[in-house]
């Protein structure tokens, strides 16, 4: 019997958006072997105590549903971190969400609390699930470009935040500003000062904002992660987003939580329910007994500046001009001065050509924005171990 053919037509959700880049550069990668300095993860593993904790709790028998908005040691371990960390105290029953992630909580708040034909603003380049996030929800998607500084060559040297076009931005029907620091793809790091800017900004205006602070723990040089919950003033209206994927080495494990006061996890949690559910529970279990032992991520800005430091030492030797990393584990570089033809190719076919003929994946800085952009601009990611990087570094030499 032969089956029929149906070929459903239906109008997209999203007419615009294909498979994110992340996705698409490690399958090239996988295919050419190249070296995957493109998606962000560890190519090392994780603390082995970790897993112990996770395999114990579902020894334990802990397999069942957990509580919808994720276990209470969790949550606990959470609040107290938080607020030993930035001052600000969440109460772990009305005001903190595990999620699957850092991407669901983001998807979820703005799904909460973003209406059609609200506006929310995004500094690009941003992370490239926002804009489709808001979309989703029907929202009307505001976007402000990070002001690019370039030196007496015209290369990039560095990023600001744009303070007067996001004052130009916010208006009555601006529901949501979304921040990110330390920020992915450029490693710019927010400090109190910006804060404060921020807070006057959004002061007499109904504005929310959703803070991705997924790399709080990879802030360098000596300098302190500044996080909306240690402003008083923001912290009233802010929507805290982090992971546990990037501080533990777990990327793959998808667990992440919201902070946020009582009335905005009330609605987020309305719309978490019936999106997810809850989160798997032994992962839970694991994380809220390693959590306790603060040293973990107290340790990891030394850990990832140690990486950063030998993988721009190596860069230093080759044409690519480096931006600052204060902080991430991303290190972007304009290559528009490397003395080859492939120089001039835009950022796309510049990083698939350096996947599938250098054997280095990198991700180009123009996919985080939603309108075309060119700088010149590719991200590294160096959360490698150093043989994967030299092995990378000598073939970046080689250009
Ligand atoms: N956050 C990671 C990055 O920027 C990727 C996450 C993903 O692949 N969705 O590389």
């Amino acid at each position: 019997m032969t089956v029929p053919r149906i070929s459903p037509s239906f109008p997209s959700r999203l007419p615009n958006v294909g498979t994110t880049v992340f996705t698409v550069m490690s399958a090239l990668a996988a295919e050419h072997q190249a070296i995957n300095l493109g998606q962000g993860f560890p190519d090392f593993p994780c603390d082995r105590k970790l897993i112990s904790s996770v395999n114990d709790a579902m020894l334990a028998d802990r397999n069942q549903y957990p509580p919808m908005i994720g276990i209470a040691e969790l949550r606990y371990g959470i609040s107290e971190k938080i607020k030993s960390l930035y001052g600000h105290y969440y109460d772990p029953e009305s005001e903190i969400t595990i999620t699957a992630g850092g991407t669901q909580g983001i998807l979820t708040t703005i799904l909460a609390c973003v209406s059609p034909s609200d506006e929310v603003i995004i500094i690009e380049p941003a992370f490239d699930s926002y804009q489709p996030s808001i979309e989703m929800a029907g929202g009307k998607t505001i976007a402000v470009s990070l002001e690019v500084r370039r030196d007496a060559n015209g290369q990039v040297a560095s990023y600001e935040i744009p303070w007067d076009a996001l004052a130009a931005a916010i208006n009555s029907k601006t529901r949501l500003l979304m921040i990110n620091s330390p920020h992915n793809p450029t490693g710019m790091v927010w400090q109190k000062a910006d804060l404060e800017h921020l807070a006057q900004l959004v002061k007499n205006t109904s504005t929310l904002i959703l803070s991705d602070e997924v790399y709080e723990h990879m802030v360098y040089d000596g300098a302190a992660h500044h996080s909306v919950a240690s402003h008083p003033e923001l912290a009233t209206r802010s929507f805290l987003i982090s992971s546990f994927g990037k501080t533990y080495h777990v990327t793959g494990w998808k667990v992440g939580y919201v902070a946020a006061p009582l009335a905005l996890t009330k609605e987020f949690r309305k719309v978490h329910q019936f999106n997810v559910f809850t989160i798997n529970t032994p992962m839970q279990y694991g994380l809220a007994s390693y959590l306790a032992d603060a040293s973990h991520y107290l340790n990891l800005p030394a850990f990832y500046q140690a990486k950063r430091d030998f993988f721009r030492a190596g860069l230093e030797k080759t044409l690519f001009k480096l931006l600052p990393t204060p902080g991430t584990y991303f290190q972007c570089a304009d290559y528009s001065a490397l003395n080859i033809t492939q120089a001039k190719l835009n950022e796309a076919d510049f990083c698939k050509w350096l996947t599938t003929e250098v054997g280095v994946a990198a991700i180009p800085v123009s996919a985080f924005y939603d309108h075309p952009t060119e700088s010149g601009v590719i991200r590294f990611c160096f959360a490698k171990q150093e043989q994967t990087l030299a092995t990378a570094l000598q073939r970046l030499q080689s250009l």
